[in-house]
Parts: structure tokens; C-alpha cells; sequence
């Protein structure tokens, strides 16, 4: 996957709005809208415009780097399923209105698939034979369709959504949960990664019990449920994690699930106080972007999704599933990073590391000095886009930083006659001026 490393904003669709949209409730919702990353099309279904469909993509692709790295296997199952193998599960039943419901031409009931447990439990039946096939991660990241009762705040809770789904296959309970722990442990580092602290809290397991299952969740003001959990959360470092997998992730695991942090559905409000002392006690709004759960044998047994053991007996396999919410991701992220003028990237996952902004466009001096920078930005590998608009300079600061690329450098005939350009830092705001050399460099290095 290779996004396009340079454009210019002439060439490029990118309609920004000044005013903020009355539809939107919430700051990430409002800045998607006004910075021209989304459209929507029908209620909760979204075009991704080509801002912020480059943020789909730096999203999606960091997810893929730590599936990888956990050696998960990618494949891409399709969006369209037969009614059939979710009836084997029970579930065609049980999922009720929010499924989509698809009739073909031959009259045969399919569904645009809202996650993929039975078809991946069917694929894994159709072609594991031994504990030799054991263990197993596969995932793919794909859209999926629930028909939810109230789409809103943007792609926070949409209807169509892009999501990563992971699936574990392992012959024994106790090698479940080691999938379990690998999952859980690359997750702390998949987040970390896009500039999110996210803390695991425990979830509801349903019938199964137990306590495999964690939400991962951003604290928001905007966020829809109700959180509580110990304030050294805020504090614990996801990037000192394993970065390889191959020994014990118990320990790691254990320092993430020690503290008290739960869910509204599983929180105990005497168990909290008793845990956690007074002034530590953080009870706020959350936004759930992952949630992972070891369910044994729930899918494999009425599936026949079984291997044959070291002995010689039929097992159904123990497994786990993993998702992540790829397109919400992208509102909470802008939740966590923004202030009054825009969105404030982090560089992991801003569409460009740099704006420019020619100030004149049509006067010489300008753009040579801009279509010079463009140049070698692009040589350096730095992803660039330039404001070659002719337009006000006003309104040109104003969508730079609306749209919150970490670096902007502005070009105008005054400064220039010294041969120096404006340097400006989105995030905390400094603003320097230097000569060419020196903006290229900072810009560069860091
Ligand atoms: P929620 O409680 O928010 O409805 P869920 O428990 O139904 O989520 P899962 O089935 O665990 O969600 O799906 C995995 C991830 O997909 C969630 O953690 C969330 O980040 C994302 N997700 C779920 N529903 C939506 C939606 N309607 N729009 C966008 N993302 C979603
Ligand atoms: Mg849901």
C-alpha cells in the first residue's frame, strides 16, 4: 500500500466548511464534516473523501503492522454471507434487526455480514485436520454492516464501519489464552502507536463467564458509556510492551488487569472504593475502539470446527476473536487531538507531515521557494501537501489548520525578501522564522 507522497491542494478535493454543520454533536464528527475527510451518503454510511480516506488508510495499516508482528495471518473474507452456516450457530435468529438481510435472485436469504465468527469457524473446519493446525490467528480488515437502532456522531457509531476482526484457534484452553495474551498485549502497542492512551477493562463474557474478555477503551467526554477505573492508567507506558512475542506475556498482561477498570455493565462500585484509593478513583466517559473474548467452544462445536488431539481423538477447537474499530478509531483519535481551530494530528497517522502555504501565489520569489520546498520535501520522503490555491491567505491558515497537519510553513513575499519563511508547529502553536535550509530541516528531522 503506497499513498500518494505529494499533492498539490489545486489538484485535490478537499471541500472544507466554515461553518460548523448542524448534524454534528460532537468535535470529531464536526471536524470530519469541515474538513472535508467524509460525506454522508444514507443514515450511518459514509464516502470517504480522499483526506480522510488517507487516514482510513494510515489507521488500517498500523493495525495491520501489529496484527502481523503478533503473527496473525491477513485474508479478506466477503462482506455478503450465506444465511445458512449462521443458522448452524444460531445466530441468524438471535441477531435480530440489526442484521441486514439480503434476498438474491434464486431467492437464497443471505446478510451483509456484521462480523465473521461462523464463516471463519466454517473455513477453519474445511481445512484444519490435526493439532498440528494449532495454534492459528487469522484476520482481516473489512466492512461490515449493523443496522443500529441509533447511527450517530459520525463514523463513531455508524452503520456501515470498517473493522478489523481477528480469530484464534487453539487445541487446549490453556493455549487459547495464550492467543488471548498475544492479542491483548499487541493491541496495548496497535493504540499506543495512533497517539491514544487506552486502558483494557473488563467486559462482560455473557453465559461463557469468566474474565477473558477486555474492552479497550479512550477516555472522552464525548464517549457513550460510562467507565470507571484507577487514575495510574493514565500513566502506564503501552510502548514499553514486548515487541516480541515470544515469551511470557502473563506478566505484562497481569500489570494491565491488576488495577481496577471496568465497564458500566461489569462495575462494582464497593470493589472500586475498596481497590482504589479515594483520590486515584476516575469515573468518566469512554469510547470503545477494540474488544477482545476467549470463547472456547462456542462456535467450533456447532460448526464442527473440530482437530484431532495427540491421541487420536476428535476435539473442537478453543477460540478467541478480536476486534478493532478501524473507522471509529478515526473519531476518537481527533476526540483525543484537537482544539478550537482544528484537528492536531499525530504524526503516525497525519495524512501529511507537512503543509505549505504560498502565500502569493503568482508572484515569482513565492512560487519558487514553494515549488522548490514541494521538491525536495518529496525527495526526502517527507509526506507533503502544498497550498498552491489562489486564495486569501486567511483562509488558507485557517484550513491548514483545520485540517492539522503537524507542520505548516508559510510562504510570503515579505519574509521571503530575507529569505526567510514561517515555520509553524500545529500542536503547540511556536511559530519561528528561518530560512529555507532550516525549515526543511526542522521539518525533516523530527
Ligand atoms: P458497541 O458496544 O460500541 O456497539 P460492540 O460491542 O457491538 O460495540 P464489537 O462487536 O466488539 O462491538 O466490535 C468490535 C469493534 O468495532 C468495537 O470495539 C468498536 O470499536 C467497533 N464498532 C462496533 N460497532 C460499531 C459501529 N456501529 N460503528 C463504528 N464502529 C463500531
Ligand atoms: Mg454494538
Amino acid at each position: 500500500m503506497r499513498l500518494n507522497p505529494a499533492v498539490r491542494l489545486s489538484e485535490y478535493f478537499m471541500p472544507t466548511l466554515k461553518e460548523n454543520p448542524a448534524e454534528a454533536e460532537i468535535a470529531s464528527h464536526r471536524l470530519m464534516l469541515r474538513a472535508g475527510m467524509i460525506r454522508q451518503s444514507a443514515s450511518g454510511i459514509y464516502s470517504w473523501l480522499p483526506m480522510g480516506y488517507r487516514v482510513l488508510r494510515k489507521i488500517e495499516q498500523i493495525v495491520r503492522e501489529e496484527q502481523d508482528r503478533a503473527g496473525a495471518n491477513e485474508i479478506l473474507m466477503p462482506t455478503i454471507q450465506s444465511a445458512d452456516l449462521w443458522r448452524k450457530s444460531g445466530r441468524y435468529d438471535d441477531y435480530g434487526k440489526e442484521m441486514l438481510r439480503i434476498t438474491d435472485r434464486h431467492d437464497r436469504e443471505m446478510l451483509f455480514g456484521p462480523t465473521n465468527e461462523e464463516l471463519i469457524t466454517d473455513l477453519f473446519r474445511d481445512g484444519a485436520v490435526s493439532y498440528k493446525d494449532c495454534p492459528q490467528m487469522m484476520y482481516h480488515i473489512q466492512w461490515k454492516f449493523r443496522d443500529e437502532v441509533r447511527p450517530r456522531f459520525g463514523v463513531m457509531r455508524g452503520r456501515e464501519f470498517f473493522m478489523k476482526d481477528g480469530y484464534s484457534f487453539d487445541l487446549t484452553v490453556e493455549d487459547g489464552l495464550k492467543s488471548y495474551n498475544r492479542m491483548f498485549v499487541s493491541y496495548l502497542r496497535t493504540y499506543a502507536k495512533m497517539g491514544l492512551q487506552v486502558i483494557p477493562m473488563r467486559a462482560d463474557t455473557g453465559p461463557i463467564g469468566g474474565e477473558n474478555s477486555h474492552e479497550f477503551i479512550i477516555l472522552a467526554e464525548t464517549g457513550e458509556s460510562e467507565v470507571f477505573c484507577h487514575e495510574d492508567f493514565l500513566s502506564l507506558d503501552p510502548n514499553a510492551e514486548a515487541v516480541n512475542y515470544k515469551g511470557d506475556l502473563q506478566p505484562i498482561v497481569d500489570q494491565w488487569t491488576s488495577m481496577y477498570a471496568a465497564t458500566e455493565e461489569m462495575h462494582d462500585e464497593g470493589k472500586f472504593e475498596a481497590e482504589v484509593p479515594e483520590g486515584k478513583r476516575v469515573s468518566a466517559r469512554g469510547i470503545e475502539v477494540g474488544h477482545i473474548f476467549f470463547f472456547g467452544t462456542k462456535y467450533s462445536e456447532p460448526l464442527g470446527a473440530v482437530v484431532q488431539d495427540k491421541e487420536g481423538k476428535q476435539v473442537p477447537v478453543q477460540m478467541g476473536s478480536y476486534g478493532i474499530g478501524v473507522s471509529r478509531l478515526i473519531g476518537a483519535i481527533i476526540e483525543a487531538h484537537h482544539d478550537e481551530n482544528g484537528i492536531i494530528w499525530p504524526e503516525s497517522v497525519a495524512p501529511f507531515q507537512v503543509g505549505i502555504i504560498n502565500l502569493r501565489v503568482g508572484d515569482d520569489a513565492c512560487d519558487e521557494a514553494c515549488e522548490g520546498m514541494f521538491t525536495k520535501l518529496q525527495e526526502a520522503g517527507v509526506e507533503v501537501m502544498y497550498d498552491d490555491r489562489d486564495t486569501k491567505a486567511g483562509a488558507k491558515f485557517a484550513d491548514m489548520d483545520l485540517i492539522g497537519l503537524p507542520w505548516q510553513i508559510a510562504v510570503g513575499p515579505r519574509s521571503l525578501k530575507n529569505g526567510q519563511v514561517e515555520v509553524k508547529n500545529r500542536r503547540t502553536g511556536e511559530k519561528q522564522e528561518v530560512s529555507i535550509e532550516a525549515a526543511l530541516e526542522l521539518v525533516t528531522v523530527s
